[in-house]
């Protein structure tokens, strides 16, 4: 049996120039070697920064690298062509292509319109001052580059609920659009600052019957035109959760299949994930913010961290089936906007936990696979040149996964800076005992029960290259290094 294992295929500072569709293709055939069952692409269509653009700042859904439009044609990952050959040579290898849905704003507009605008005070988004005034906003698109192609569908100030940028009278700030669509935000959305429907950007009216017939046609188009196993929703807490409960539903049927949906709702809070969960009907899955700050934790921590803890309060922990589970992410690297990097001596016990236990969907950072070195500023001002390492043995615990993390599971949480389990196979396929440690070079003994008895174990991912033998009743001390994790197999299993 196959199991999900998903990749995140970029990271915030992947070289531009078109080189990541090209690369994927590339690497399709060893992806699926190693275990991966779907790529996720960052968003495949024009930005407002055209060929700069990581992605998330959407200009034209339908420009898929297709049409001469803010600057060029291609895309930062390359045009539309090498994106089919890519999404293609992932197929040919049973690869699912999720894509990434950015639907709370656009940027970049075509065109100026006049408006009429109410100031909000932008830390309470609730208090909307009553006055109105006329103002000039950027909140036209008519997308002169690809001239109705795929699309007739002009956007302009009805379409959006807010901008954060006026001119003539020239203010920044939070402006709410006077439209027919109601008098406030929409709401179903996150409560931080009141209502936290406004992100960035020109903010999409989703109250707009015309935008949400737009949205679904976009999403069939895409569809139709390209392999798609599903999607990943950008910035949901933004975006009343009718409209994805609505939307993914619609999107199943027109696919004729089950779509793997996973959001992004940044929020280790377990009740507001929970709460999200409810008014989607359960239909998706969610990022478990709360297992990702567990590990940036202990990686922080070292030795002083209590490993039983790594579970408490995460999603996994308590709705399994909803939860994606991650180490890092495009915006948790160092320099992003939620910089909370796990250190690289926790990334191989990281993914030991994701990879190799029952619960959970698996989500792979793209640099733990291939490495990144890139620099920005950071909050200081300051330019900082950071190198994110290849994880080693992360290919051979992507590999585990499919091979060993099958069967039952067994817990042994119980020193604060040794913890275990044991995945005890299947009558069709071997399973694994998982340790690892905080600290100094360690063991558990574990009991695996008498029909393991006198069995020989070898740790897969070779960080130990001793050999472990269970005694006739099935019990033997399983090692591990320092600050490391063992994933010890039967060695009649390695084949
Ligand atoms: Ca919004």
């Amino acid at each position: 049996m196959v199991q999900r294992t998903l990749l995140q295929a970029f990271h915030w500072y992947y070289p531009g120039g078109g080189h990541l569709w090209p690369f994927l293709e590339e690497k399709a055939a060893s992806l699926a070697e190693m275990g991966i069952t779907d790529v996720w692409l960052p968003p495949v269509y024009k930005g407002a920064m055209g060929s700069q653009s990581v992605g998330y700042d959407v200009y034209d859904l339908f420009d898929l690298g297709e049409f001469d439009q803010k600057g060029g044609t291609a895309t930062k990952y390359g045009d539309r062509a090498s994106l089919e050959r890519a999404v293609h040579a992932l197929e040919a290898k049973g690869i699912g292509v999720i894509y990434d849905v950015v639907f709370n704003h656009k940027m970049g507009a075509d065109e100026a319109e006049r408006v009429r605008v109410h100031r909000v005070n932008p830390d309470d988004r609730e208090e909307i001052d009553p006055a109105t005034f006329e103002a000039t906003v950027l909140t036209r698109f008519t997308f002169p580059g690809r001239q109705g192609r795929y699309s007739e569908f002009i956007w302009d100030a009805k379409c959006f609920s807010g901008v954060d940028r006026i001119e003539d009278p020239v203010e920044d700030g939070v402006f709410k659009l006077v439209n027919e669509h109601g008098d406030g935000w929409n709401v179903e959305v996150d409560e931080e600052f009141g209502n936290f429907d406004y992100l960035m950007g020109s903010d999409v009216e989703f109250r707009n019957k015309a935008v949400y017939e737009e949205l679904k046609h976009w999403g069939r188009w895409l569809m139709g035109e390209l392999p798609c196993a599903g999607f990943r929703l950008d910035a949901v807490k933004h975006i009343p959760a009718w409209f994805f409960r609505d939307w993914i539903e619609s999107m199943r049927e027109s696919a004729g299949k089950d779509l793997f949906v996973v959001a992004e709702y940044w929020h280790a809070d377990l009740e507001a994930l929970r709460a999200y969960l409810d008014l989607v009907d359960r239909q998706l899955m969610l990022f478990d913010v709360a297992l990702h700050y567990n590990f940036h934790n202990a990686s922080k921590g070292g030795s002083d961290y209590d490993l039983r803890t790594l579970f408490d309060n995460t999603l996994v922990g308590s709705m399994p089936e909803h939860a994606v589970t991650l180490v890092d992410n495009h915006d948790t690297q160092p320099l992003q906007s939620l910089e909370a990097p796990v250190e690289p001596w926790f990334k191989p016990l990281a993914y030991a936990l994701i990879l190799l236990r029952e619960q959970g969907v698996p989500c792979v950072f793209h640099p733990d696979l291939y490495g990144a070195t890139y620099t920005d500023k950071g909050s200081d001002g300051e330019d900082h040149e950071i190198e994110m390492p290849a994880i080693a043995c992360l290919p051979l615990l992507t590999k585990a996964r499919q091979r060993f993390a099958h069967g039952p599971q067994t817990d042994m949480f119980d020193k604060p800076d040794c913890v275990a389990f044991v995945r005890h196979g299947t009558a069709e396929a071997p399973g694994c005992v998982v340790v690892m440690t905080n600290s100094t070079e360690t063991a558990k003994t574990i009991d695996l029960g008498q029909e393991a008895g006198g069995v020989a174990f070898r740790d897969f991912l070779g960080h130990r290259d001793d050999e472990v033998t269970t005694d006739d009743a099935g019990c033997a001390s399983f090692p591990v290094n320092d600050r490391s994790v063992s994933v010890w197999v039967r060695c009649d299993a390695l084949g």
